[in-house]
């Protein structure tokens, strides 16, 4: 028997597309084309894969998008300069480098370059200062984890005083994940690779996030029954998308996201506003 209600990603980053524009021709109409620049280096196959659906997403609202790609020999300074040009152009109001760049850059110093105020990504110290620092809505939020908050907004479920569990601790999902359900007043615990009795720990969640990357990691036995399960995983297995959550949890929980459908469009909806709130504070 399936239980659990799903929770349709894809139909919820439809319905903020559709607003996202609305005001993008709002902002035409005051002269403001909203520009996005994507920044690509190499020849990673899935990376080339998630900045086309980004090009295409943003092609839709209106958004004028632009991919700038570089060579996998492009060396750290070649690929600052860049950034630093694209901070000087008034017609850029967000930058992106796509993740992961090859080895021989260091991603962080490259992701310290970008202008703060076009960091469409959150990933910028100053961003993540603001949002551990209860000021979020003066900087950007990662796209993924702010995406889960707009499915639960959507869904009608308030973490307040939830026990909420992040699996994962990376600073583009499990860190800032942890961030926003704290912000919406849940008890958040986070674990990671070190977590003893990890079991335990999803068991007393009512919102459990899960964000591993590991194929069916989670199992329906490690869920509290009636607990919303929110799966970030993609994994690709025999040439399938699946996610960090097994299938015996549809069984358990009373509220799971698919994979794919459920988290994934909801990071691209969450770009494309972010884009346009970095056009509008240009105003
Ligand atoms: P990372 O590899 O950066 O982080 C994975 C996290 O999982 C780490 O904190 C790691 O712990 C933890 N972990 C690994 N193994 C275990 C284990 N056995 N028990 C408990 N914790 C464990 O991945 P990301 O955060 O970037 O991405 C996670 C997943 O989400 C991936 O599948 C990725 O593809 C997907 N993703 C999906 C997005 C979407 O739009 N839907 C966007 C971004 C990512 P430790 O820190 O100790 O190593």
């Amino acid at each position: 028997m399936v239980g659990a209600q799903l929770i349709d990603g894809k139909r919820i980053a439809a319905e903020i597309r559709q607003e996202v524009k609305a005001e993008v021709a709002e902002l035409r109409e005051r002269n403001v084309v909203p520009g996005l620049t994507v920044v690509l280096v190499g020849e990673d196959p899935a990376s080339q894969t998630y900045v086309r659906s980004k090009q295409r997403a943003c092609e839709e609202v209106g958004i004028r998008s632009e991919v700038r790609k570089l060579p996998d020999h492009t060396s750290q300074t070649q690929l600052m300069k860049l950034i630093d040009e694209l901070n000087q152009d008034p017609a850029v109001h967000g930058i992106l480098v796509q993740l992961p760049l090859p080895g021989h850059i260091d991603a962080d110093a490259v992701l310290r370059t970008i202008d703060p105020a076009k960091d469409v990504d959150g990933f910028h110290p100053t961003n993540v200062g603001c949002l551990w620092t209860g000021l979020s809505y003066q900087g950007f939020v990662p796209c993924t984890p702010a995406g889960v908050m707009e499915l639960l907004r959507r869904t009608g479920i308030d973490p307040r005083g939830l026990d909420a569990v992040v699996v994962g601790r990376s600073n583009i999902v499990g860190k800032p994940m942890a961030a926003l359900l704290l912000e919406a007043n849940a008890t958040v615990t986070i674990c990671h690779s070190r977590t003893q009795n990890l079991r335990d720990q999803c068991r007393r969640a009512d919102i459990l996030v899960v964000a591993v990357g590991k194929p069916r990691f989670i199992s329906g036995d490690w869920i509290k029954p009636g607990a919303v399960v929110i799966d970030v995983g993609i994994n690709r297995v025999d040439g399938r998308l699946c996610g960090d959550v097994d299938e015996s949890a549809w069984e358990v929980a009373g509220f799971l996201t698919p994979v794919p459908g459920g988290v994934g469009p909801m990071t691209i909806a969450q770009l494309l506003k972010n884009t346009v709130l970095a056009a509008k504070r240009t105003l």
